[in-house]
């Protein structure tokens, strides 16, 4: 009978998905173990039980299900997030909007994460900035679940709170910050996306209606009445977004700075409005 060791089935998943590291997550979630553990113990033998066990996944995949939902988890800002198919999985591209919030943040106490899915945004900002209180904001049970979940599991729930509802109505109190990562996805692009993404992730997470902008302009619009005076809004937008994003903002008349931020490959990423004090 063939004998597989952990190096033999990582050489033979590799090819097969065509990803080294795809292969890894999924071998270490498989057999237990943590990634660096396969390297540790690359001669050790994978039995009948594993293996039968190792191939549904395997499948899985193979059937387009993204990785983060085989294993139910998702890095992001350092931190392990839960994930299930009631959240966007949350991307390497929001960490920059996590970053410019911790650089930008200044004295501002009360942050309002709205359409918090997993939690991914509003958790990480209270675990990087132990002084603040984070309002997560969503129009998901299911996703509210899923973020009170990561809340304790990170231990920070005793400074986050999850609310259900829509955009920013829940809010009943002024904030000092309002960060989003919005759905911004025009309509019709939606089945230009990857099969994992258009067949798997929560279309309304995505959906951002016929410009993509349905959701940020009424953010833009309605932050104001749920912002203090010198409020900040840090909203995550599409890459060719920047332009009519800006616009609209200042024809919003009641923001000051209104800058957009680059991510790292120089594509617009982030929306950085503060509000007037005379608003
Ligand atoms: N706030 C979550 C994230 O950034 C979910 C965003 C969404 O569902 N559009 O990952």
């Amino acid at each position: 009978m063939e004998v597989w060791t952990i190096t033999k089935l990582h050489k033979w998943t590799s090819r097969y998905l065509n990803s080294r590291l795809e292969a890894e997550i999924l071998i270490a979630y498989s057999l237990k173990l943590k990634r660096i553990e396969l390297y540790i113990n690359h001669e050790r033998v994978v039995n009948e039980k594993e293996l039968a066990d190792f191939k549904k996944l395997i499948q899985r995949r193979k059937q387009g299900e993204p990785i983060a939902y085989i294993t139910g988890t998702q890095p992001f800002m350092s931190l392990e997030f839960f994930v299930d198919r009631s959240v966007l999985i949350p991307r390497p591209e929001t960490e920059r909007l996590v970053e410019v919030v911790i650089d930008h943040h200044g004295s501002q106490l009360t942050i309002a994460d709205i359409g918090t899915g997993s939690g991914a945004i509003a958790i990480s900002l209270a675990k990087y900035l132990p002084e603040i209180k984070v309002i997560g904001i969503d129009t998901s049970p299911d996703a509210i679940k899923i973020s009170q979940k990561n809340a304790e599991h990170h231990k920070v729930s005793g400074r986050c709170e999850f609310r259900i509802g829509n955009l920013l109505e829940p809010l009943k109190e002024k904030v000092d910050l309002i960060a989003s990562n919005p759905p911004y996805i025009p309509t019709q692009d939606i089945e230009t996306l990857e099969t994992d993404v258009k067949d798997w992730e929560p279309i309304q997470a995505l959906d951002g209606g016929v410009d993509g902008l349905d959701y940020i302009r009424k953010l833009v619009n309605q932050a104001p009445d749920y912002l203090n005076s010198n409020g900040r809004l840090l909203i995550e937008i599409g890459f060719d977004q920047g332009g009519k994003v800006k616009s609209l903002v200042e024809n919003n008349g009641k923001y000051k700075t209104i800058e957009i931020i680059r991510d790292l490959s120089g594509k617009d990423r982030i929306l950085k409005a503060i509000l007037q004090n005379d608003h």
